[in-house]
This record gives structure tokens, C-alpha cells and sequence, in this order.
């Protein structure tokens, strides 16, 4: 299920950047449902979350590099 709601979302992607109608908030929300449930059926959300908060820590700190800051 979870593979067939990345695959939705890829394709809303597509029909956005070729400039056709496309339903990208939905397909995201689908996204954000199934990863939710990835969340209850691997019991990893606090892996999830400590991995999410590093990354974009590494995020922001590349783009205040990148800024010179
Ligand atoms: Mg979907």
C-alpha cells in the first residue's frame, strides 16, 4: 500500500512539473497517512523523529554555509 501511494505521488509530481492538472496535497496526505502507520506497525517513531531532527539540522547548517553565514 505504501509503495502504491509513493508511486501516486510521483506521478502527481510529474503531472505537475509537465504543467497538467494534478492532485500533489492529496497524494502528500496519502503519504503522510501511510507513513504514519509505518510509524505503529515498525514501532520506530521516536527513530523516525531523532532521525528527521538530524537531518534537517544538517540541512540547515549546509544552507548557512552556503549562505556564508
Ligand atoms: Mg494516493
Amino acid at each position: 500500500m505504501m509503495i502504491e501511494e509513493m508511486a501516486e505521488l510521483t506521478k502527481a509530481i510529474l503531472n505537475e512539473r509537465r504543467g497538467r492538472d494534478h492532485n500533489i496535497a492529496e497524494e502528500m496526505a496519502d503519504v503522510r497517512i501511510m507513513l504514519a502507520q509505518m510509524e505503529i506497525i515498525f514501532q520506530n517513531a521516536g527513530e523516525v523523529e531523532q532521525k528527521f531532527r538530524e537531518k534537517v539540522a544538517r540541512l540547515d547548517r549546509r544552507l548557512q554555509e552556503r549562505r556564508g553565514v
